[in-house]
């Protein structure tokens, strides 16, 4: 086109200076308002160029087809800008101009809406600036329009899923979160009306559940309408996004049979339907209305959509909330109903929870009173309270403790037995945040038990002077000149009485262990040295069974804390018992290895092994399984007894591995010396 035939434009117009210096053919200031008038064309913004003397406006070609219209379809005068210009932006406007006119606003720039050919608005943002004449009038105005309606809309999808979020952040139930939901989203994104119908539990009708007006919408009996409407899937708008899960969008309510007549009756045009997916069900429908026609916003579905995803993470959140804190209360109730004392400590021996079984047991009458010990617990409720730093022990090594016996104060002071149980408790890091367990009172059972040692305490040192005399008168016997059978007899008489004497002094030491009256010096042991020290006496015992008796000697090994003789004790007892029991041409192997804080020593045979069922109770006193008691009848049933004894004593811990027929390991710990 060339500028020739230019429309009459704001340079060819009327304006005294430039038709001056036109006339004066100043070639210069031709160019630059060809070029101005070709940008008025081509422009991507909307020019438009008021002239306050002749009372003419004109609009670019731009500023008309940004609302629909080709060049021809708008007049150039002011009251097609009022006739497009929405109505409730009118006043704001005019306030707007006044302010820059008057020099109270520095610009003249303002939001407004402006009606499209199609019927709905685009916002423009509107500029200008004002060329005024001597006595300071304005004269002129030239400004631009931009189309910001893009803009706008992302801007309020963002508002409404940042207000939705702050709403979900809060949210219980799908009941509860429905309304505020529908309000926000609303507010944020400037739509006049929303609705929620939910679907009935059985899936047969969606109802009416919720409305939301703005202010600026009139009440009226419509609402009642809409509020009551009910649909079987799949019909009406409503009941068909229900039954497809697809959203819908009517744009004007005229053009769609669909279009809810209640919202029409409340002036609504457009409306915007969407699925609210919970656990892959469309449990309810959220209908979103305007006055203003309102176009189709495919990015206005995907926000929903992302809405939703969260409203499913924090219902299903809140849900799992809900069902860990009914887990937690009848865990609470369990614990505080429990007949064991059930408690959590801290490594440094404070109680940090307490049942009340625990607060009756020591003698409290609630377990606050045990919660607000000062200092640590170990001072007051331990008779001996280094045995507070043995279960430590035992449970750093460990990270659980079984039955660990100890004696405690109660509150008026009387002494009780306890048995405690605990196991250690973690953080993410794998630092441990507390210790927790159970604690009974066992003091009958060690009374009857005190009873039981007592007697046999008292009977084994009754015996031991008659056998010690049984045992001598037989030595004497013992003439060389004697008949044979007789000598055979006092042979096996001595054999008897030393057998005796084996027991009566294993007694001893199990009363005098288990009264705490066997004096011990733990001190830095060699473990691989004593074993091999066992191995070496027991040589010849396991030479005439035809076994293997051997120890694989560790790579090197720190010293462990025990009474010499004890642990020698220990040892001995566990390789006796495998030679013992396992048949000849077997294999006897002893390994031992450091591990965190400690040594782990095992023997392991090929033996007859222990039935599942007995292996319980093989560190009680006086068991015996009854496969042991064929292969060998003479046992007592009290080494491993023994044996537990003197670990749990010093720290340490046994137990077993085995299968019936297919061999044991037992196992020790033992604490390193530090
Ligand atoms: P005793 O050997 O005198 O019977 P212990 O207290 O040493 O007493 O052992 C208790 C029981 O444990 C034994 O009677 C036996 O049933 C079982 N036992 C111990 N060591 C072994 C082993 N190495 N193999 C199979 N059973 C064993």
């Amino acid at each position: 086109m060339s500028p020739s035939k230019l429309p009459k434009g704001p340079l060819a117009g009327t304006h005294g200076v430039t038709e001056r210096r036109r006339r004066g053919g100043d070639e210069a200031l031709r160019l630059s308002e060809e070029r101005f008038a070709l940008a008025m064309q081509g422009a991507n913004d909307g020019l438009w160029d008021r002239n306050f003397e002749t009372d003419e406006v004109y609009y670019s070609p731009r500023w008309k087809n940004m609302l629909g219209y080709a060049d021809d379809e708008v007049e150039h005068t002011l009251a097609a800008f009022e006739r497009l210009v929405h109505p409730g932006d009118r006043a704001r406007r005019l306030e707007a101009i006044n302010a820059y006119f008057s020099g109270a606003a520095e610009r003249y720039e303002i939001e407004l809406r402006m009606r499209h050919k199609h019927g709905h608005y685009v916002t423009v943002l509107a500029r200008a600036t004002a060329a005024r004449d001597a006595d300071g009038r304005v004269v002129r105005m030239v400004g631009t329009h931009v189309d910001v309606s893009e803009q706008k809309r992302s801007s309020q999808r963002r508002a409404a899923q940042y207000a939705a979020t702050r709403v979900l952040a809060e949210a219980t139930t799908l009941k509860e979160t429905v309304p505020k939901f529908l309000k926000v989203i609303c507010d944020a994104a400037e739509w006049d009306l929303g609705c929620a119908l939910v679907a009935d539990p059985d899936g047969t009708q969606l109802r009416g559940f919720t409305l939301w007006r703005s202010l600026s919408v009139p009440a009226g009996d419509w609402e009642g309408g809409l509020r009551t409407r009910s649909y079987a899937p799949g019909q009406g708008l409503a009941g068909r996004v229900w039954a497809t899960g697809k959203p819908e969008w009517i744009v004007h309510a005229d053009q769609s049979a669909d279009f809810p007549p209640e919202a029409r009756a409340g002036g609504m045009n457009s409306v915007c339907v969407a699925p609210l997916v919970v656990g892959h069900r469309n449990v309810a429908v959220l209908e979103f209305y305007s006055r203003d026609i309102r176009p189709r916003d495919d990015d206005w579905f995907t926000m929903l959509a992302s809405v939703n995803v969260q409203v499913e993470q924090s219902l299903r959140r809140r849900q799992m909330e809900r069902d860990l804190e009914q887990a937690e209360r009848k865990y609470h109730d369990i614990v505080e109903q429990a007949l064991h004392g059930i408690y959590q400590t801290t490594p440094d021996g404070r109680i940090v929870s307490a049942n009340l079984a625990l607060a009756r047991t020591l003698g409290y009458d609630n377990p606050d009173e045990i919660l607000n010990f000062d200092g640590p617990f170990a001072e007051r409720l331990y008779v001996d309270p280094g045995r507070r730093g043995e279960f430590k022990q035992q449970i750093e090594v460990h990270g659980s403790v079984r039955g660990f016996e100890a004696r405690m104060r109660r509150k008026d002071g009387a002494v009780i037995w306890v048995s405690i149980d605990a196991r250690t408790v973690k953080d993410e890091r794998g630092d441990v945040k507390y210790y927790e367990g159970s604690l009974i009172d066992i003091t009958d059972r060690k009374d009857a038990e005190q009873m039981k040692s007592d007697f046999v305490s008292f009977a084994t040192h009754q015996l031991r002077t008659p056998l010690a005399g049984i045992k001598w008168l037989l030595e004497l016997a013992q003439a060389p000149d004697l008949p044979e059978e007789s000598a055979s007899y006092i042979l096996d008489a001595r054999a008897s009485a030393d057998r005796l004497i084996r027991l009566v002094n294993d007694l001893l030491d199990v009363s005098r262990l288990e009264g705490g009256r066997l004096a011990t010096s733990p001190q830095p042991t060699d473990l691989a040295a004593m074993s091999t020290e066992v191995i070496n006496e027991l040589m010849p015992l396991a030479r005439e069974k035809n076994q293997s008796l051997v120890m694989e000697p560790p790579a090197s090994l720190p010293a462990v804390l025990v009474d010499p003789k004890l642990g020698r004790e220990v040892v001995l007892n566990l390789i006796s018992n495998a030679l013992r029991y396992t048949p000849a041409g077997g294999a006897v192997t002893v390994q031992m290895h450091s591990t965190n804080g400690a040594v782990e020593w095992a023997v392991r045979d090929t033996g007859i092994g222990i039935p599942a069922a007995a292996q319980s109770r093989l560190f009680e006193k006086f068991f015996r399984a009854d496969n042991a008691a064929i292969v060998h009848t003479e046992g007592t049933g009290l080494g491993l007894y023994l044996v537990r004894l003197v670990l749990e004593r010093s720290g340490g811990r046994v137990w077993c591995e085995s299968k019936e027929g297919a061999g044991s390991i037992f196992r020790f710990t033992l604490p390193l010396a530090k």
